[in-house]
């Protein structure tokens, strides 16, 4: 059966036990199959090995589609100088109601106000996918939601609030296949 490569690893033994079923794992490009090549270390601006480059071979008759792609060390954050331990910190600094510059000092890094203002903005827009992807793994978080919504409810009724407050359609979103 075809298998899709992970995109991220979290340990060298992890990354070992992927080395050894590459040639059993699929192309995200090209989807064949039995062409991947292990093609060194991805590395960060100074140099810290930031992940594994992968290369579908097309070399010596080989089927593949010749293009490289890179799978990545879990702690870190694509295109991102900050590791997710920073990030983790800065997020756990707002869930305990700091400001977002409080937050940011914790993680002890140099801080930037262009940058704070792009990173609020980068969490805000993944917020939905998160969730999303979330609700997969803990059905609890449908109940966690209502239970947000009925704590910021300044009334009786949240929904009514919510539709006051917001200006907007509490059930605003049809799910994709089911329009009724
Ligand atoms: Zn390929």
């Amino acid at each position: 059966m075809l298998k899709k490569i992970p995109r991220f690893f979290s340990s060298e033994s992890q990354f070992q036990a992927l080395h050894h079923k590459l040639k059993l794992l699929n192309c995200p490009f090209c989807r064949v199959t039995g062409c991947l090549n292990l093609h060194g270390f991805l590395y960060s601006y100074d140099n810290k090995p930031r992940g594994r480059r992968i290369f579908c071979s097309n070399r010596n008759k080989r089927k593949g589609c010749g293009r490289s792609f890179s799978i990545l060390l879990a702690w870190l954050l694509k295109n991102f100088r900050l590791t997710a331990l920073d990030l983790w910190t800065f997020i756990s600094g707002l869930i305990n109601g700091l400001s977002k510059q409080a937050s940011w000092i914790k993680t002890g890094l140099s801080i930037s106000q262009s940058f704070l203002y792009c990173l609020s903005r980068r969490l805000k827009t993944n917020v939905p996918y998160i969730r999303t992807k979330l609700l997969g793994v803990a059905p609890s978080f449908l109940q966690e939601t209502f239970i947000l919504l009925k704590n910021s409810s300044l009334k009786n009724n949240p929904i009514w609030w919510f539709q006051e407050h917001f200006q907007d359609d509490f059930l605003k979103h049809r799910p994709k296949a089911l329009v009724f």
